[in-house]
């Protein structure tokens, strides 16, 4: 496509019937404005009674209205605030029990035609280096990390440009998968490939559908419609608030039935946000009858000639970071939540016990950095600068050493457990048990294949106890689950239940 023809491309992404559809016809959308600012506006604490109610509430995996969730917002009283840390936790452990679920980003192009004013990669930004990666660089980049560091999950993240459309996502999903690595023992492949995205029409999701995606990503970025005003541009793409607010509408009329949503922390009131937030919830509820599978909690970072992601008014505090994802843990106990690697390390272990399910580590946003082999960031060349730039073995010696089992398991959309399934082996703890084997299988598998020693040894330690738990309390499953992962000790892979 010529430079000339952007502008044309551009005009035909918007699909003005895939909003209209889903919205009301007087203009209106899901989001209750005026009710969030009335709510934001109660002052007082609400009576420790009522708090514990909505958190007995959160651990029945019950979804929280908006008023539960801004009447836990108001609460100061330490010792109650320390009942809604411990909640959090204890939510988590009975949907997702000790597993944290590991994946590595993988940014596969760094042009972009909308101009989002945080954005590193936004079209005016002259210091940055574009690329697109060819399909012989996307396989370069997989067998560095399939091969070299163990990941078997990515998220695959694109700019919003012509040249990587839904073919090109498609064809670079497909190279992913394609990429099968010998290792110490077994072979190492990417096999969930998860996207972030700009939001699609129908016919293109179907398209990505098709090709074996894990989960479908949009960020709203900011619910609060002035904020977002401000920092998308009118007349680009992403200027377009409604098209953004519909993307999962559309995800799940084009059968996709995993869905992530998220918001950037920094561009607006962190407290407005969490409760728009919870209102998109409840319509994808609705609509789709099942909310997000992952919630997603990026914060701003700074980026190369970005001056707004540094001086943003609305910077949200350590404490307050807490605070939003203890909230947004009781708010929808069934999601997964996702903090990634953009937070430092003291960050991620001050939030590991509050209810995250997923977290990455030893990633690299830089265009094809990976075959590189340089762990050094290069602002020019990536969207915003990481926190944590530790390697996998020490962070998953770390995540064993805190109790948790890293999970590298990818059985649940091969098998078909997506969507509403997924969704409801969630809500009844059921899930929970359930992918506690599969994720004991993919870190025995890892250990085996990538670990150093030292990490290897914690890990076995945590492995005899979590074996032993398997055969008391799963005692029906437990000779089965014997056999298959005496198999992994012998070098099989890929087995999963
Ligand atoms: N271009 C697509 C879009 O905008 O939907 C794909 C997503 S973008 C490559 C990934 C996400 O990174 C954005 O949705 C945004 O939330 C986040 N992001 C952008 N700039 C950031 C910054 N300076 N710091 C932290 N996160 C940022
Ligand atoms: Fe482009 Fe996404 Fe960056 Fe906006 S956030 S400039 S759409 S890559």
């Amino acid at each position: 496509m010529t430079t000339s023809s952007i502008p044309q491309w551009m005009k035909s992404r918007i699909v003005p019937d895939e909003i209209d559809r889903y919205l009301p016809a007087s203009g209106d959308d899901f989001i209750p404005d005026a009710e969030i600012v009335r709510l934001l506006a109660v002052e007082g604490e609400p009576p420790a009674a009522r708090v514990r109610d909505i958190l007995a509430k959160a651990l029945a995996v019950e979804t929280l209205t908006l008023e539960d969730v801004a009447e836990l917002m108001r609460v100061r009283d330490a010792g109650l605030w320390e009942e809604m840390r411990e909640a959090a936790g204890a939510i988590k452990h009975k949907v997702y029990d000790n597993r944290i679920v590991t994946f590595a980003p993988l940014y596969l192009s760094s042009r972009c035609v909308n101009d989002c004013a945080y954005c590193g990669l936004r079209r005016s930004n002259a210091a940055m280096e574009r690329r697109v990666l060819t399909m012989d660089e996307v396989r370069a980049e997989t067998e560095a990390l399939a091969g070299q560091l163990g990941h078997k999950r990515l998220i695959v993240v694109y700019g919003e440009h012509p040249e990587s459309g839904v073919d090109y996502m498609v064809e670079s999903i497909r190279s992913v998968y394609e990429v099968k690595v010998k290792t110490r023992r077994g072979v190492g492949q990417i096999r969930r490939v998860n996207v972030n995205a700009a939001p699609m029409s129908i016919a293109e999701l179907k398209i990505l559908h098709e090709c074996g995606l894990g989960t479908f990503q949009v960020f709203q970025e900011t619910y609060d419609r002035r904020a977002y005003a401000r920092v998308h541009p009118a007349g680009t793409i992403k200027g377009d608030f409604r098209w953004r607010l519909t993307a999962m509408h559309r995800a799940q009329d084009a059968g996709i039935d995993d869905n992530g949503i998220g918001v950037l922390y920094g561009l607006a009131d962190w407290r407005f946000e969490l409760l728009a937030q919870q209102a998109h919830v409840h319509e994808m509820e609705r609509f789709c009858g099942i909310g997000p599978h992952t919630l997603s909690f990026p914060r701003l970072e700074p980026a190369v000639n970005t001056p707004f992601a540094e001086n943003s008014q609305w910077q949200v505090s350590d404490d307050d970071f807490e605070r939003i994802v203890v909230l947004a843990r009781l708010a929808v106990p069934y999601s997964g939540l996702i903090i990634t690697a953009r937070e430092s390390p003291a960050m991620r272990r001050r939030l590991l016990p509050l209810g995250v399910t997923q977290m990455d580590a030893a990633s690299n946003v830089g265009v094809g950095a990976y075959a590189d082999g340089q762990q050094k960031q290069k602002g020019e060349r990536q969207q915003f600068m990481l926190g944590d730039p530790r390697g996998l073995d020490e962070v998953i010696r770390e995540w064993a050493q805190a109790g948790c089992i890293t999970s590298f398991c990818t059985a649940g959309y091969r098998c078909g457990r997506t969507g509403k399934c997924i969704m409801d082996l969630l809500r009844s703890g059921t899930e929970g048990k359930f992918c506690k084997l599969n994720a004991v299988l993919t870190f025995k598998e890892w250990l085996d294949d990538f670990a150093t020693a030292a990490t290897q040894a914690v890990g076995e330690g945590l492995l005899a106890k979590e074996l032993d738990a398997i055969r008391e309390q799963q005692p029906q499953v437990w000779p089965a689950f014997q056999t298959t992962y005496q198999r992994i000790v012998a070098g099989e892979r890929d087995l999963y239940f």
